[in-house]
Protein backbone atom coordinates (compact mmCIF):
# COMPACT_ATOMS: atom_id res chain seq x y z
CA UNK A 1 0.00 0.00 0.00
CA UNK A 2 3.00 1.84 0.74
CA UNK A 3 3.42 3.30 -2.36
CA UNK A 4 0.12 3.29 -3.84
CA UNK A 5 -1.22 6.35 -2.20
CA UNK A 6 1.65 8.88 -1.94
CA UNK A 7 0.90 12.17 -3.59
CA UNK A 8 -3.24 11.12 -4.40
CA UNK A 9 -5.63 13.62 -2.87
CA UNK A 10 -9.82 13.54 -2.55
CA UNK A 11 -11.09 16.47 -3.13
CA UNK A 12 -14.61 16.06 -1.54
CA UNK A 13 -15.73 13.68 1.16
CA UNK A 14 -17.87 13.95 4.35
CA UNK A 15 -16.89 12.62 7.61
CA UNK A 16 -19.62 13.18 9.28
CA UNK A 17 -21.54 11.16 6.97
CA UNK A 18 -19.38 8.29 6.88
CA UNK A 19 -19.28 8.66 11.32
CA UNK A 20 -23.35 8.46 10.72
CA UNK A 21 -22.84 5.20 8.99
CA UNK A 22 -20.41 3.51 11.68
CA UNK A 23 -17.49 3.82 9.69
CA UNK A 24 -13.99 3.68 11.65
CA UNK A 25 -12.89 6.42 9.59
CA UNK A 26 -10.06 7.91 11.54
CA UNK A 27 -8.11 4.60 11.44
CA UNK A 28 -8.74 5.04 7.64
CA UNK A 29 -7.38 8.56 7.80
CA UNK A 30 -4.78 7.53 9.77
CA UNK A 31 -3.28 4.86 7.85
CA UNK A 32 -4.04 6.62 4.18
CA UNK A 33 -1.12 9.68 5.83
CA UNK A 34 1.25 6.78 6.59
CA UNK A 35 1.22 6.03 2.90
CA UNK A 36 1.71 9.85 1.87
CA UNK A 37 -1.78 10.52 1.18
CA UNK A 38 -1.87 14.04 0.42
CA UNK A 39 -5.09 14.97 1.84
CA UNK A 40 -8.20 16.81 0.65
CA UNK A 41 -11.63 18.63 1.72
CA UNK A 42 -14.09 17.73 4.12
CA UNK A 43 -17.20 19.30 3.13
CA UNK A 44 -19.93 20.63 5.07
CA UNK A 45 -24.04 19.38 4.52
CA UNK A 46 -25.70 21.68 7.14
CA UNK A 47 -25.35 25.30 8.13
CA UNK A 48 -24.17 24.78 11.85
CA UNK A 49 -21.93 21.31 11.27
CA UNK A 50 -18.62 23.64 11.07
CA UNK A 51 -17.42 23.78 14.81
CA UNK A 52 -18.31 20.00 15.13
CA UNK A 53 -16.19 18.81 12.36
CA UNK A 54 -13.43 21.28 13.02
CA UNK A 55 -13.05 19.88 16.53
CA UNK A 56 -13.33 16.46 15.10
CA UNK A 57 -10.64 17.25 12.30
CA UNK A 58 -8.45 19.58 13.83
CA UNK A 59 -5.25 17.25 14.17
CA UNK A 60 -5.47 16.48 10.40
CA UNK A 61 -3.45 19.28 8.83
CA UNK A 62 -3.76 17.98 5.27
CA UNK A 63 -7.88 17.95 5.96
CA UNK A 64 -9.13 21.13 4.57
CA UNK A 65 -12.59 22.57 5.90
CA UNK A 66 -15.31 23.61 3.67
CA UNK A 67 -18.86 25.02 5.37
CA UNK A 68 -21.86 25.51 3.73
CA UNK A 69 -25.72 24.87 3.41
CA UNK A 70 -26.24 22.54 0.38
CA UNK A 71 -29.60 22.78 -1.46
CA UNK A 72 -31.38 20.08 0.96
CA UNK A 73 -31.65 22.73 3.78
CA UNK A 74 -34.24 24.40 1.47
CA UNK A 75 -36.38 21.81 3.24
CA UNK A 76 -39.09 19.55 2.60
CA UNK A 77 -40.05 19.11 -0.57
CA UNK A 78 -43.40 20.99 -1.58
CA UNK A 79 -43.44 19.32 -4.97
CA UNK A 80 -42.33 16.66 -4.95
CA UNK A 81 -42.45 12.98 -3.07
CA UNK A 82 -39.98 13.42 0.08
CA UNK A 83 -36.15 11.76 -0.36
CA UNK A 84 -36.07 8.47 1.83
CA UNK A 85 -34.26 8.87 4.97
CA UNK A 86 -34.94 13.27 4.14
CA UNK A 87 -33.68 14.52 7.65
CA UNK A 88 -35.81 17.97 7.44
CA UNK A 89 -39.00 17.20 7.49
CA UNK A 90 -40.88 20.42 7.76
CA UNK A 91 -41.10 22.99 5.03
CA UNK A 92 -38.67 25.93 5.81
CA UNK A 93 -39.63 29.28 5.52
CA UNK A 94 -37.70 31.65 4.04
CA UNK A 95 -36.95 33.67 6.99
CA UNK A 96 -35.71 30.33 8.56
CA UNK A 97 -33.69 30.05 5.70
CA UNK A 98 -32.42 33.51 5.97
CA UNK A 99 -31.42 32.87 10.00
CA UNK A 100 -29.36 30.05 9.34
CA UNK A 101 -27.50 31.70 6.18
CA UNK A 102 -26.78 34.17 9.04
CA UNK A 103 -25.32 31.41 11.27
CA UNK A 104 -23.44 29.21 8.40
CA UNK A 105 -21.68 33.47 7.96
CA UNK A 106 -20.44 33.42 11.35
CA UNK A 107 -18.96 29.59 11.54
CA UNK A 108 -17.24 30.14 8.09
CA UNK A 109 -15.29 33.11 9.73
CA UNK A 110 -15.18 31.84 13.58
CA UNK A 111 -13.68 28.37 12.18
CA UNK A 112 -11.53 29.71 9.20
CA UNK A 113 -13.40 26.90 6.77
CA UNK A 114 -10.94 27.38 3.46
CA UNK A 115 -14.08 26.60 0.92
CA UNK A 116 -17.62 27.45 0.64
CA UNK A 117 -19.77 24.26 0.32
CA UNK A 118 -21.21 21.83 -1.34
CA UNK A 119 -23.76 24.59 -2.73
CA UNK A 120 -26.02 24.43 -5.34
CA UNK A 121 -29.23 23.22 -7.12
CA UNK A 122 -30.89 19.84 -6.76
CA UNK A 123 -34.00 19.19 -9.00
CA UNK A 124 -33.68 15.77 -8.80
CA UNK A 125 -35.17 15.76 -5.16
CA UNK A 126 -36.04 19.28 -5.47
CA UNK A 127 -35.79 20.10 -1.84
CA UNK A 128 -38.30 22.79 -0.99
CA UNK A 129 -39.07 25.11 -4.30
CA UNK A 130 -36.98 26.14 -6.91
CA UNK A 131 -36.90 29.82 -5.09
CA UNK A 132 -36.00 28.49 -1.98
CA UNK A 133 -32.92 26.65 -3.37
CA UNK A 134 -31.94 29.67 -5.28
CA UNK A 135 -31.83 32.12 -2.21
CA UNK A 136 -29.76 29.68 -0.53
CA UNK A 137 -27.15 29.30 -3.58
CA UNK A 138 -26.95 32.97 -4.48
CA UNK A 139 -26.75 34.42 -0.89
CA UNK A 140 -23.75 32.51 -0.75
CA UNK A 141 -22.23 32.64 -3.93
CA UNK A 142 -22.22 36.31 -2.72
CA UNK A 143 -20.67 35.64 0.03
CA UNK A 144 -17.74 33.61 -1.31
CA UNK A 145 -17.20 36.22 -3.40
CA UNK A 146 -17.06 39.17 -0.60
CA UNK A 147 -15.20 36.53 1.80
CA UNK A 148 -12.66 35.37 -1.42
CA UNK A 149 -13.39 31.88 -1.03
CA UNK A 150 -13.71 28.92 -3.67
CA UNK A 151 -16.68 27.55 -3.86
CA UNK A 152 -17.99 23.63 -4.23
CA UNK A 153 -21.17 23.19 -6.26
CA UNK A 154 -23.49 20.41 -6.31
CA UNK A 155 -25.73 20.08 -9.50
CA UNK A 156 -28.25 17.50 -9.87
CA UNK A 157 -30.86 17.73 -12.97
CA UNK A 158 -30.10 22.16 -12.72
CA UNK A 159 -27.67 22.26 -15.89
CA UNK A 160 -29.24 25.19 -17.08
CA UNK A 161 -30.02 27.28 -13.49
CA UNK A 162 -26.14 26.59 -12.53
CA UNK A 163 -24.96 27.59 -15.95
CA UNK A 164 -26.91 30.82 -15.31
CA UNK A 165 -26.08 31.01 -11.95
CA UNK A 166 -22.17 30.69 -12.22
CA UNK A 167 -22.35 32.92 -14.99
CA UNK A 168 -23.92 35.58 -13.49
CA UNK A 169 -22.41 35.45 -9.90
CA UNK A 170 -18.82 33.88 -10.75
CA UNK A 171 -17.25 34.18 -7.93
CA UNK A 172 -14.18 35.78 -8.47
CA UNK A 173 -11.85 32.66 -7.04
CA UNK A 174 -13.80 30.49 -8.82
CA UNK A 175 -14.33 26.39 -7.71
CA UNK A 176 -14.64 23.28 -8.60
CA UNK A 177 -18.03 21.40 -9.98
CA UNK A 178 -17.90 18.49 -7.72
CA UNK A 179 -18.97 15.04 -9.26
CA UNK A 180 -19.13 16.55 -12.47
CA UNK A 181 -22.20 14.54 -14.51
CA UNK A 182 -23.81 17.22 -16.25
CA UNK A 183 -23.46 18.60 -19.71
CA UNK A 184 -21.17 20.31 -22.08
CA UNK A 185 -22.48 23.60 -21.97
CA UNK A 186 -21.86 23.64 -18.03
CA UNK A 187 -18.11 22.30 -18.34
CA UNK A 188 -17.82 25.34 -20.41
CA UNK A 189 -18.97 27.80 -18.68
CA UNK A 190 -17.10 26.48 -15.36
CA UNK A 191 -14.56 26.21 -16.65
CA UNK A 192 -14.41 30.12 -18.55
CA UNK A 193 -15.42 31.13 -15.26
CA UNK A 194 -12.04 29.03 -13.50
CA UNK A 195 -13.42 26.02 -12.11
CA UNK A 196 -11.85 22.86 -11.77
CA UNK A 197 -14.06 19.59 -12.73
CA UNK A 198 -13.56 16.67 -10.01
CA UNK A 199 -15.16 13.27 -11.13
CA UNK A 200 -16.62 10.80 -9.08
CA UNK A 201 -16.73 7.05 -8.59
CA UNK A 202 -19.54 6.95 -10.90
CA UNK A 203 -17.02 7.46 -13.43
CA UNK A 204 -16.03 3.57 -13.10
CA UNK A 205 -19.87 2.76 -14.02
CA UNK A 206 -20.34 0.83 -17.10
CA UNK A 207 -23.08 2.39 -18.36
CA UNK A 208 -21.03 5.81 -17.79
CA UNK A 209 -18.84 5.92 -21.15
CA UNK A 210 -20.67 9.72 -21.39
CA UNK A 211 -18.66 10.58 -18.04
CA UNK A 212 -15.26 8.86 -19.84
CA UNK A 213 -15.80 11.28 -22.20
CA UNK A 214 -16.11 14.03 -20.75
CA UNK A 215 -13.17 13.23 -18.75
CA UNK A 216 -11.50 13.55 -22.08
CA UNK A 217 -12.26 17.40 -22.85
CA UNK A 218 -11.12 18.74 -19.13
CA UNK A 219 -8.10 20.50 -19.91
CA UNK A 220 -5.06 18.72 -17.77
CA UNK A 221 -4.79 21.55 -15.35
CA UNK A 222 -8.22 21.67 -14.00
CA UNK A 223 -8.65 17.86 -13.31
CA UNK A 224 -9.31 16.84 -9.81
CA UNK A 225 -10.93 13.31 -8.22
CA UNK A 226 -13.09 12.65 -5.49
CA UNK A 227 -14.97 10.17 -3.69
CA UNK A 228 -18.01 11.73 -2.32
CA UNK A 229 -17.57 9.10 0.57
CA UNK A 230 -19.59 7.61 2.04
CA UNK A 231 -21.48 8.05 -1.54
CA UNK A 232 -21.24 6.79 -4.95
CA UNK A 233 -18.20 3.94 -4.56
CA UNK A 234 -16.82 3.02 -7.29
CA UNK A 235 -16.65 -0.46 -9.33
CA UNK A 236 -15.32 -2.77 -7.53
CA UNK A 237 -17.15 -1.36 -4.46
CA UNK A 238 -20.14 -0.10 -5.50
CA UNK A 239 -23.31 -0.40 -3.41
CA UNK A 240 -21.09 -0.48 0.14
CA UNK A 241 -20.11 3.14 1.29
CA UNK A 242 -17.68 4.92 0.01
CA UNK A 243 -14.10 5.77 1.59
CA UNK A 244 -11.13 7.76 0.92
CA UNK A 245 -9.15 4.81 0.26
CA UNK A 246 -11.46 3.71 -2.49
CA UNK A 247 -10.07 6.99 -4.72
CA UNK A 248 -7.39 4.67 -6.02
CA UNK A 249 -10.26 2.82 -8.19
CA UNK A 250 -11.31 6.11 -9.19
CA UNK A 251 -7.50 7.01 -10.23
CA UNK A 252 -6.92 3.88 -11.82
CA UNK A 253 -10.13 4.17 -14.34
CA UNK A 254 -9.26 7.88 -15.25
CA UNK A 255 -5.57 6.80 -15.76
CA UNK A 256 -6.64 4.26 -17.85
CA UNK A 257 -9.28 6.73 -19.88
CA UNK A 258 -6.61 9.13 -20.30
CA UNK A 259 -4.18 6.74 -21.52
CA UNK A 260 -1.67 8.25 -18.52
CA UNK A 261 0.08 5.93 -15.99
CA UNK A 262 -0.73 6.26 -12.57
CA UNK A 263 2.14 8.37 -11.21
CA UNK A 264 1.45 10.57 -14.48
CA UNK A 265 -2.02 11.47 -13.23
CA UNK A 266 -1.18 11.58 -9.70
CA UNK A 267 1.22 14.54 -10.42
CA UNK A 268 -1.20 16.07 -12.41
CA UNK A 269 -4.05 16.28 -10.07
CA UNK A 270 -2.06 16.43 -7.34
CA UNK A 271 -0.84 19.95 -9.16
CA UNK A 272 -4.57 20.91 -9.55
CA UNK A 273 -5.37 20.48 -5.68
CA UNK A 274 -2.78 22.76 -4.92
CA UNK A 275 -3.24 25.30 -7.02
CA UNK A 276 -6.72 25.08 -5.88
CA UNK A 277 -5.65 25.41 -2.21
CA UNK A 278 -3.79 28.30 -2.85
CA UNK A 279 -6.49 30.66 -4.69
ZN1 LIG B 1 -20.87 15.67 -1.32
Amino acid sequence: MEDLYRGIIDSHFHTQSMLEKGMDVFSVYDRLFQCGFAGGIDIGCVHDDLPERKRLLGKYDRILLAGAMGPWEAGRSETKPVEPEYEFQSVKSAEQIRQELEILAGNLKECKARFLGEIGLDYYWDYGTHEKQHLIFETQMHLADKEGLCVLIHDRDADEDVIEVIKCMGPSKGGVIHCFDGCGALMETALERGYFISFAGNLTYRNNGYLRDMLKKVPADRLLLETDSPYLSPVPLRGKPNSPEYIIHTYRCAAEVLGLGLEALKERVLKNYNTLCKR
